[in-house]
């Protein structure tokens, strides 16, 4: 019999960056239902499958760690949360003690809240004595930091999601919306159901192909050749905002030489886009009065990721397509906090509000708060305290806050032999994964449900997050990270996370104006300098973040890895709607096992024949890393050539495939395309 629950909390959907608020029911300490809030700024009443389904069951999982747990000869032991940070502190200290404070790094979480994210940074910082701390945004947005900083000045979507629907044209390029970010797709189909045109640049026949007045076929890995052929059109056809360039950019000539070395016959030779699709798409772009840009990990994966998002950037500005409603280049974030992971700081060049670890007085700032001497020099990147393990050299102590980099960081068996070399590895997660195994102990997280605090999605929104249970391990996130700096000497304490944010806002010129008192309702789009100033909605009115916009003028480079009669097929990887990340919630609701129970490596149907392959037959994937068998799905979803898995499945470690090449600027590693083939079992 329905009945209705005790009591309903309100807070942020933990999955995607879409930021969708939801109500859970609460009876004696459990949630009972899931319901939308229809108070929700973006989602305004709506969820996805992941978000609708199955997370009560989830969070109440008999899986949930919710002991501490010990490595003693070669097996895992309960011990008390005591027993357990006490050896947490006491070995970070020796190994700090013994080899100097870049010894010891942090991996932060994406899937945490801000107030953690900046507590985890401060224990780096302050406690660890390094700025060897990271977050996944790493293997994911960090070229959209890079990159739209180097054009604006600021790395943030520019807009807000609402606009979308109000643009006369959005061009959707590297990003599968309605399967990775399912609310901002509706409001993508919402908008081509009034009018606005589509154009979408994908090496798949995504869902939104269906809805586009252009599709664009690239090869994967091509984004620059095909970026560079559109603004090629514009400037040749006269299409360009004279205006916009001349009086709110730089660098104009510079890049306009490289453009004109892009006619779109060169770049259809390049991509595989028949060059009046090139010429279609420019125009279409050009003559709207509202363009927007969306984008996702399809531009940022790559090693060319940086340059990607700063072709975007190029674009925009080029027809003064920025700096107004329903215009900018929004880039879809992954993880629901991976937005705010960065903003808090858990970067390695970076302290809270991107003031940069290098300038002095920001150190001296950040020194006298804490009361503390501060590292000068930039810390390692994820993927580089990873990649230096591997070479048996650079960290030897690691602390991980809910993220599982043996099963989505590429090349996994490089990572698995990584995260064995480390003296001592610390998880802290609210179930086993892939990552827990390598651990010496394993810390109980809470849930998004068992937390205080906020997100902040990919519009910038900081929102409230409240705890609608008691953390399931006995304490909150923030509290265990307050202990193990306590129990190494350093006095972090807090009443509650709304201190956190207070010393954040205090400290973050660009969250200056933001407390929990002012965050109900719609929350506050940063950046927020003083406690009257009501958010920001569209950012770059009048005048970009860096003074005037820059064009940066950037070349194609082909992949890191490449076809050839071995490797025949490019894999390029992604997301499926019904799962999350590494799988390890979604793959413990029945509901969406039900709908979405196995990974299967999409192959086209002329690939299939040529391979002799059936659809469901299993098939053995090899790359020059590693191998994986799968079931093949024969679909006309993927183009010739181009095969797709997702990451979702330990049973499918679809990333022993993947190569580790890095984007030279953001460090990011090229999940989008590498060479592999495809063999019958
Ligand atoms: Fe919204 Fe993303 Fe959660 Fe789906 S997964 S309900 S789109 S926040």
């Amino acid at each position: 019999k329905w009945a209705r629950p005790e009591k309903t909390i309100s807070t942020v959907c933990p999955y995607c960056g879409v930021g969708c608020r939801m109500k859970l029911g609460v009876e004696d300490e459990r949630i009972v239902s899931i319901a939308p809030d229809r108070e929700g700024p973006v989602n305004r009443g709506q969820l996805c499958v992941k978000g609708r389904f199955g997370l009560d069951e989830i969070v109440h999982h008999p899986d949930r760690i919710t002991t501490p747990l010990i490595r003693r000869n070669g097996r895992f032991e309960e011990a008390t949360l005591e027993e357990a940070l006490d050896l947490v502190a006491r070995r970070f200290s020796e190994i700090r003690d013994e080899y100097g404070p870049d010894s010891l790094g942090a991996l932060s979480s994406s899937r945490c809240t801000n107030e953690e994210n900046y507590l985890v940074q401060k224990l780096a910082r302050a406690v660890f004595g390094t700025n060897n701390v990271d977050n996944c945004a790493r293997v994911c947005h960090a070229p959209s930091v890079t990159g739209l900083a180097a054009c604006f000045g600021s790395g943030a979507a520019t807009n807000s999601f609402d606009q979308i629907e109000d643009a006369d044209v959005l061009f959707v390029i590297g990003s599968n919306t309605t399967e990775a970010h399912p609310i901002v797709g509706l409001k993508v189909i919402k908008a081509a159901n009034k009018g606005t045109k589509i154009i979408v640049a994908d090496p798949r026949k995504i869902e939104l192909v269906d809805r586009a007045k252009v599709w664009l076929n690239l090869r994967p890995g091509t984004n620059i050749a095909l970026l560079n052929g559109m603004m090629n059109v514009i400037l040749r056809e006269g299409l360009e905002d004279g205006e916009f360039i001349a009086s709110r950019t730089e660098g104009f000539e510079e890049f306009r030489k490289v453009v004109d070395g892009y006619t779109p016959e060169r770049a259809a030779e390049i991509t595989g886009v028949p060059a009046a699709d090139i010429v279609e798409a420019a125009r279409l772009y050009a003559s709207a009065e509202k363009a927007m840009i969306i984008y996702s990990l399809g531009m940022t994966e790559h090693v060319t990721g940086t340059a990607n998002v700063i072709s975007l950037g190029n674009l925009a500005m080029l027809t003064g397509n920025v700096g107004r409603r329903s215009t900018g280049v929004m880039p879809l974030r992954g993880q629901n906090n991976v937005q705010g992971a960065c903003d808090m700081g858990a970067l390695p060049n970076n302290h809270v509000g991107y003031q940069p670890v290098t300038d002095a007085r920001v150190r001296s700032k950040f020194e006298e708060a804490w009361g503390v001497r501060l590292p000068a020099d930039p810390g390692l990147t994820s993927t580089e305290m990873l990649e230096r393990l591997a070479e048996g050299r650079g960290i030897r102590g690691l602390y991980i806050l809910g993220e599982d980099p043996a099963q989505t960081d590429p090349d996994t068996n490089r990572v698995r032999s990584s995260l064995e070399a480390l003296e001592f590895l610390v998880v802290q997660e609210i179930f086993p994964t892939e990552t827990t195994k390598y651990a010496d102990v394993i810390l109980p997280a809470a849930s998004f449900a068992e937390c205080d605090g906020t997100f902040t999605n990919g519009e910038r929104r900081i929102q409230r997050v409240n705890r609608a249970i008691p953390p399931l391990g006995g304490l909150a996130n923030w509290e265990t990270i307050c202990l193990i700096a306590q129990k190494m000497g350093y006095p972090m304490s807090y009443a509650d996370p709304s201190e956190i944010m207070d010393e954040i806002s205090s400290l973050a010129p660009i969250f200056a104006g933001v407390s929990f008192s002012r965050l109900g309702g719609l929350g506050l789009q940063w950046p927020c300098p003083s406690i009257d100033h009501p958010g920001t909605e569209t950012m770059h009115l009048g005048c970009f973040s860096r003074g005037l916009g820059k064009f940066n003028p950037v070349e194609h480079r082909p992949p890191a890895e490449e076809t050839d009669p071995d490797y025949p097929l490019i894999l390029t990887t992604g997301r499926r709607r019904e799962h999350y990340n590494c799988g390890s919630m979604t793959r413990r609701s029945k509901g969406i096992m039900w709908v979405w129970p196995e990974e299967t490596i999409e192959i086209s149907p002329a690939d299939a024949e040529d391979l002799g392959i059936e659809d469901g037959e299993t098939v053995l994937v090899r790359s020059r890393r590693g191998e994986v068998r799968v079931k093949a799905r024969v679909t006309e979803k993927s183009s010739r050539g181009v095969a797709f898995l997702s990451f979702h499945y330990a049973n499918v470690l679809t990333n022993l495939l993947t190569n580790a090449a890095l984007d030279p600027v953001a460090k990011t590693p090229e999940y989008k395309a590498c060479a592999i083939r495809v063999e019958k079992v």
